[in-house]
């Protein structure tokens, strides 16, 4: 221990290096995050949306009636992605309404 002086730089150096990778771990944790509930969202949005038919009795996704294509979902109804008007949801097995 001569110099304790010496050793100062170093341990300066040190400590910022350590804040460096606890800011570069930080920020990477908060990227992973961001990226995970984006892909998160895109997933949702792009999953169609499951009904339950009560003569299938299990869950089913929904095309339309008229065409029997998928359809974007609305409230209580949906839009034919074949022809693209209002039609009613049914069943993808059955093509009984859900
Ligand atoms: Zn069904
Ligand atoms: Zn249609």
């Amino acid at each position: 221990m001569g110099r304790p002086w010496a050793s100062l730089p170093y341990q300066a150096l040190e400590g910022s290096l350590q804040c460096l990778a606890v800011a570069v771990i930080i920020g990477l944790l908060v990227l992973v995050l961001a990226i995970l509930m984006a892909y998160q969202r895109y997933v949702a949005k792009k999953r169609p949306v499951q009904h339950l038919c009560s003569y299938c009795g299990r869950l089913v996704t929904a095309v339309s009636d008229c065409h029997h294509a998928p359809v974007k979902e609305e409230f209580l109804h949906g839009v034919c992605q074949e022809c693209k008007n209002d039609c009613r949801l049914v069943c993808s097995t059955c093509k009984r309404p859900v």
